[in-house]
């Protein structure tokens, strides 16, 4: 049997990330898909400008991405306008097709890295030659390694063989988006919350060939998802944000887990990125989350190995938090009540000339967006450093 020191379920960000970060030990990543491949994703790298400064492969591959930098916002709720705001920098939107990929070409660069297209089926707890460790199985094929990191997205069979629960409707973002390929005039990023009176909300970011166009909604919607973006797409024919000419190029469905899990480590096993549910909860952004968390799993296991449970869920406390405290507050108090009072407030606030300076809820909801808890030094996205204007 095979046998290796890691394997890493998933070349998502949060895999690659780890399986670059891992020195010292005999790494296998794996994945089901065939690389490079598609993954539903708005793409948006929020805060993106200063990734490199923490991110050792994000700096090595951000110079060959093709990205789109976003630097204004417009904000609705339910269709109604309610404000804009302009950044020096606000996210670049990148293909995750192009991404992913060059993210694991940069883990495989590695002399310790090897990937394996495998679909895994079964995890098994066993030893090998007195050494305790986990079979994995793809139903033909078994692996063994000491240590196993689950990096495998949203429905992760990593965070189930831990004993976590399925999540449940409240619990989780159903998503549907597509790319567009058009003429673009309107380089605004466009967030319309509470679209059709559902909680989540509707997106469309500019993107190098033309736009991404996506809704995303808490709790299993009333009707089928297609029904949503298609007439959020007619939405933003009407108010001329999409050119009527375009073309759809491809539409693709995925899910966001908005709740991070009970067990995310053991002493042998750690889950990240969407396996642990590690999703800032506010804007459902999740691809510094993965990468960040990615980089603490393959740090530990490389450095901190003798206990590796209590470092590891040391070291992700702040990054948890900083997910704005999804573990702690149930998203359920987040209902349609809540967000149609705050945005209404935030509408008045933004319009009555005397309020305006203190328009806490625009300006804080940016901010919360934008802003990384546990990275400051010499980051531009410090609070004192976001410049928000109105335009
Ligand atoms: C519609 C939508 C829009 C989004 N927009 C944004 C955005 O604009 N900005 C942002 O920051 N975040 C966004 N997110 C969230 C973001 O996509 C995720 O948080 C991010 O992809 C998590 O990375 P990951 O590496 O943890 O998981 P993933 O990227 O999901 O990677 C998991 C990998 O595991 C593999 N895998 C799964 N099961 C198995 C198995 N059994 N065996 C082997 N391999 C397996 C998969 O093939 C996949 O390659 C969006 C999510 C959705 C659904």
């Amino acid at each position: 049997m095979e046998k290796y020191d890691v394997i890493v379920v998933g070349a998502g960000p949060a895999g690659s990330t780890a399986a670059y970060y891992i020195s010292g030990l005999k790494v296998l990543i794996i994945d089901k898909s065939d690389f490079p491949r598609h993954k539903a994703c708005g793409g948006g790298l929020m805060s993106s400008r200063d990734w490199h400064l923490e991110l050792k492969n994000y700096a090595k591959i951000k110079d060959k991405l093709t990205a789109y930098s976003c630097s204004s916002i417009k904000i609705y709720w339910n269709c109604e306008y309610i404000a804009n705001r302009r950044f020096k920098h606000l996210f670049d939107q990148i293909s995750r097709y192009e991404f992913d990929n060059l993210l694991l070409e940069e883990a495989l660069k590695k002399d310790n890295v090897t990937f394996l297209k495998f679909d895994l089926q079964k995890i098994e707890k066993m030893s090998l030659k007195g050494k305790s460790g986990y079979t994995i199985s793809d139903g033909e094929k078994n692996i063994f390694a000491t240590y196993l990191v689950g990096a495998d997205g949203v429905h992760s069979k990593v965070s189930k063989f831990l004993g976590n629960p399925a999540l449940k409707s409240h619990q989780t973002g159903y998503c549907l988006e597509c790319d567009i390929v058009c003429e673009k005039k309107d380089l605004d990023v466009h967030v319309v919350a509470g679209y059709l009176r559902e909680i989540g909300y509707g997106w469309i970011f500019p993107t190098a060939e033309g736009y991404q166009v996506g809704v995303g909604i808490v709790r299993k919607p009333g009707r089928d998802l297609q029904y949503y973006l298609d007439n959020f797409i007619k939405w933003t024919i009407k108010k001329k944000i999409l050119p009527e000419q375009h073309e759809i190029k491809r539409t693709f469905g995925g899910a966001l887990p908005l709740k991070v899990v009970k067990t995310y480590c053991t002493n042998n096993i750690m889950l990240c990125g969407d396996a642990m549910g590690l999703i800032k909860v506010l804007t459902g952004e999740g691809i510094y989350y993965a990468m960040r968390s990615g980089k603490i799993a393959g740090l530990t296991l490389s450095q901190n190995r003798d206990n590796l449970k209590k470092n590891y869920k040391k070291k992700m406390r702040p990054l948890i938090w900083d997910t704005f405290l999804t573990p702690y507050i149930p998203p359920k108090i987040f209902t349609l009540a809540f967000w149609t009072l705050f945005f209404r407030v935030a509408k008045i606030f933004d319009r009555l000339t005397v309020l305006r300076g203190l328009n806490v809820f625009v300006d804080f909801f940016m901010r919360m967006a934008m802003h990384r808890k546990k990275f400051q030094g010499q980051s531009y996205y410090r609070d004192e450093k976001i410049k928000i204007e109105k335009y």
